[in-house]
């Protein structure tokens, strides 16, 4: 099976496209309420840096693939560049500028000193073996080489990528440094310098978001899970362990329903010996897309962008979405929800635990030191309920929805740093 994107006539507007365009109308709005003037908004618009490599791959069989490789740099002016590498067919340099732009307002947001990037090859994973993506990922790396290092740009694991892709990179990177790097990517394994409660961070950090934003005992909450995989299944697993009920959940190969709760436990050990929630006996199955209007308390889209929209956003339910996903939701459904009054709490917010932990590795790593998973869980705490109290507070305040105000305060924070330092030359 070939792993090329397939040459076919493109549509008028692809879904990187649309995510782009989602996070420069954000990002619109938020200039405006911050009154920044047109080329302060015009630089925050546009990527400091953008590359594109091609990335050869020698199959197993003896063939050679070429795939696309990006690697997008935001804007730096609060640190670093800081952003995960996502391998998947569809992404795009659009994608994946609008995901490096989540990233730079996502850093501010949460007050760690980073700006934003984000990698991509336009590659299915699940097509190669693993010596196939081993040289692809070595071979990717070696592309963006100029522009990574822990004090330029500092990779991460997104969709379709790991813990052992992490290795690889901080591997690649080390050879040719010539000494080890541990500090150029995060969520790495623990033998290699990784952190304590990286994994799983962002699903705690959703975790947190939902429970602030419930705002009363999440006994016997309802909730739905779209996407069922490193996000979505902890995310799940936290939630139910916090007393609510997980009746629906979904991922690629099909979606689940069980009014009276999900053991969600029980469905994760499903999920490892089968490789997807298709099956299992104790729940109903469920079209994908009924999950999201289903009858819940909470809804958690934790997978792709762009899949709550003007078509289905009408027929929303749930009176709290969390994003754990980056841009599940596009302007036009959020005004619908708005004036449905559904609270949305924003990606940059509800699934910043995961970079915010990127975060602590990466400090442990600079000084060659390790913290405990309660050192890690208390700091990672306090982060994510101070950046939602300041955009509770200002929503409040200024009569904005809870995703306006993350940007004002994201795009806000960036914009003062760009502001201080001046221009060059
Ligand atoms: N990929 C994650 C995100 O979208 C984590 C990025 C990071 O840790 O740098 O936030």
């Amino acid at each position: 099976m070939s792993i090329m994107v397939p040459s076919k006539t493109p549509a008028l507007i692809t879904p990187g496209q649309q995510a782009l365009d989602s996070a420069l109308h954000q990002l619109n709005q938020a200039a405006a309420h911050l009154g920044l003037d047109d080329g302060l908004r015009t630089m925050l618009a546009t990527p400091r840096r953008s590359l594109t490599v091609s990335v050869p791959v020698r199959r197993e069989d003896g063939r050679m693939d070429v795939v696309q490789g990006f690697r997008v740099q935001h804007n730096v002016s609060r640190g670093p560049a800081k952003g995960g590498i996502r391998f998947h067919p569809a992404t795009d340099i659009h994608e994946v500028t609008a995901l490096a732009m989540w990233m730079t307002w996502k850093c501010a947001l949460v007050g760690i000193p980073y700006g934003g990037a984000k990698g991509g090859v336009a590659v299915d994973p699940t097509a190669l073996t693993t010596i196939e993506l081993e040289r692809l990922t070595r071979r990717y790396v070696n592309e963006i080489l100029p522009l990574i290092g822990p004090e330029k740009d500092i990779p991460a694991p997104d969709v379709g990528t790991d813990e052992q892709t992490m290795a690889w990179i901080m591997d690649t990177y080390s050879v040719n440094a010539g000494y080890s790097v541990p500090g150029v990517v995060t969520g790495k394994p623990m033998t290699l310098g990784g952190s304590l409660g990286r994994t799983g961070s962002t699903s705690r950090g959703v975790q947190i978001a939902a429970l602030s934003a419930l705002g009363r005992s999440p006994e016997g909450v309802t909730v739905a899970v779209q996407g069922f995989g490193k996000v979505g299944a902890l995310a799940a697993q936290y939630l139910s362990d916090s007393g609510c009920k997980v009746v629906a959940v979904s991922d690629v190969t099909g979606a689940l329903y069980a009014p009276g709760g999900l053991d969600v436990a029980h469905l994760r050990a499903w999920v490892a010996e089968t490789g997807g929630v298709t099956g299992y006996p104790l729940a109903d199955a469920m079209a994908h897309d009924d999950l999201f209007e289903l009858d819940v308390d909470v809804l958690v889209p934790a997978a792709l962008e762009g899949v709550i929209t003007e078509a289905n956003a009408p027929r929303v339910r749930a009176r709290l979405i969390v994003e754990g996903a980056n841009g599940p939701t596009t302007p036009e459904a959020d005004e619908i929800l708005a004036a449905n009054g559904t609270t949305v709490v924003p990606d940059i917010l509800a699934n910043a635990g995961g970079v915010i932990v990127s975060y602590l590795e990466w400090v442990q790593n600079m000084q060659a030191f390790s913290w405990s998973s309660r050192e890690v869980e208390v700091k990672l705490r306090d982060l994510m309920e101070s950046a939602f109290a300041e955009v509770k507070s200002l929503s409040a305040e200024r009569g904005l929805t809870l995703r306006e105000a993350a940007h004002v305060i994201g795009v806000g924070r960036v914009a003062e740093a760009h502001s201080m330092r001046g221009l060059y030359p």
